[in-house]
């Protein structure tokens, strides 16, 4: 074989995906790749793909785009709901000062610190702290540890602002407390912004508004999950300044100052001293394809509806359960999510031996080991397996999936845990 007929053979892409490939029914996680896209986000993609654009002037459309779907003052696509926190975070600690941006993550010079509720702290506010913010928490979680009644109160939030505040971190989620109103009211009385990470809380399409509607300054939400964009896409929306700061702290900015021309309605080039070098968020760029693909996602969610998605979900559950209903050991029934617009899901219970007309003793934690390792390889939430309770979301499934999960099911509730 020549040289070149050596380097020229292309890798078996189609191959080494196949080798990966899963049935997700764990929901748009992004272990498992996020959503599957629409062919028509696909198809914005490629041909984003095959131009050159000004990613300045892109982003400025997006955020056109961005504000009538939420009501924002302004918006940028980022490069998932965590990079959002991150330069969302980095914009409330500088504003438009370039020294400051230049800093970061060094903010000991700077208002730093973003009050947050115990019962709001997760894995994700990495992402802020790694602006250079420093978490401040209050509260404590009773209701949730089972200790007491209350959870974390408005005046708790009150009572930690200081010189070092540089805003407050919500966690948006349906059974949140305090409302967010209530912390909203707190922080304007102070002057400081609110910053929510909404990443999750798409559907209901309302939420899209909803926390702006309530005060909210910034608010980032994923666009790998339900709104069916790029696995690695996000959405920044809120105060335009804020907005502008972010921006600025996530572009490529290699201009000397008399040559950049960046977008008036989002940056004002006359606030700034000079042009801001590569920000902290330039490690999360965004590429064009992800603008293309994320805009055109945000526009069928918001087209479908909730009503319209749910019924395409409810297809596929209500086949699942038709095809699950008689296995033995199991019992399955279809819920639907209120948090979440209605979204309809299955929730299957490995029921005790001697509840069962099978007499096979199966935990719903073997069970989902079992359904992992068959071939294909299916996901499912597992979060409360301990309690028997396995749940599948239709969320990223194709009816194709219908009777392939059917038939691990069958195969995988056939036999007890071993012993
Ligand atoms: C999924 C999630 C994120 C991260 O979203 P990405 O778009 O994957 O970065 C952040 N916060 C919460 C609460 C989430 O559920």
């Amino acid at each position: 074989m020549s040289r070149e007929r050596y380097y020229a053979r292309m890798v078996d892409i189609l191959g080494i995906l196949e080798s990966a490939r899963v049935i997700n029914a764990a929901g748009t996680v992004t272990r498992y790749g996020a959503s599957p896209m629409d062919p028509r986000v696909v198809s914005a993609m490629a041909t984003a793909a095959g131009w050159s654009v000004d990613m300045a002037a892109l982003q400025a459309r997006a955020s056109e785009i961005i504000a009538a779907a939420t009501g924002a003052e302004a918006g940028i696509v980022t490069s998932g709901a965590m990079a959002g926190l991150l330069v969302g975070a980095a914009a409330c600690m500088t504003g438009l000062d370039p020294v400051k941006m230049a800093k970061l993550p060094d903010a000991s010079a700077m208002r730093n610190q973003f009050i947050v509720s115990r019962s709001h702290r997760n894995s994700y506010d990495h992402g802020v702290r790694a602006a250079g913010a420093e978490l401040v928490d209050v509260g404590l979680p009773d209701r949730i540890t089972g200790c007491g009644v209350r959870d974390t109160e408005a005046w708790e939030y009150e009572s930690a602002i200081g010189e070092r505040t540089a805003g407050i971190l919500y966690l948006a989620r349906a059974d949140s407390r305090p409302d967010l109103g209530e912390v909203v009211r707190v922080a304007q009385a102070a002057r400081i912004p609110v910053l929510v990470d909404a990443a999750a809380e798409l559907p209901p399409a309302g939420n899209l508004r909803r926390f702006i509607d309530q005060g909210a300054d910034l608010v980032a939400f994923s666009g790998g999950k339900s709104i069916g964009g790029p696995s690695a896409s996000g959405i920044l929306c809120g105060r335009r300044a804020l907005i502008g700061s972010a921006l600025l702290q996530q572009l490529d900015l290699d201009f000397v100052y008399e040559d950049w021309d960046p977008p008036a309605e989002l940056i004002d080039k006359q606030a700034l001293r000079g042009v801001p070098r590569h920000g902290i968020a330039r490690s999360c760029k965004v590429g064009k394809e992800q603008i293309a693909g994320l805009l055109t996602a945000l526009q069928l969610f918001c087209a479908q509806g909730d009503a319209g998605r749910n019924l395409r979900f409810a297809r596929i559950v209500d086949a699942l359960l038709a095809a699950a209903a008689d296995l033995p050991g199991l019992s399955v029934q279809r819920v639907d999510d209120a948090a979440h617009g209605g979204m309809p899901l299955l929730e299957l219970r490995t029921l005790p031996s001697r509840m069962s007309a099978s007499r096979i003793s199966l935990s719903a934690r073997e069970l989902a080991a079992r359904l992992r390792n068959g071939r294909p390889s299916i996901h499912v939430d597992g979060t409360r397996a301990d309690a028997g309770l396995l749940v599948l979301a239709p969320t990223c499934l194709t009816a194709d999936d219908v009777p392939l999960i059917a038939d691990a099911l069958r195969a995988a509730s056939a036999r007890g845990n071993e012993l």
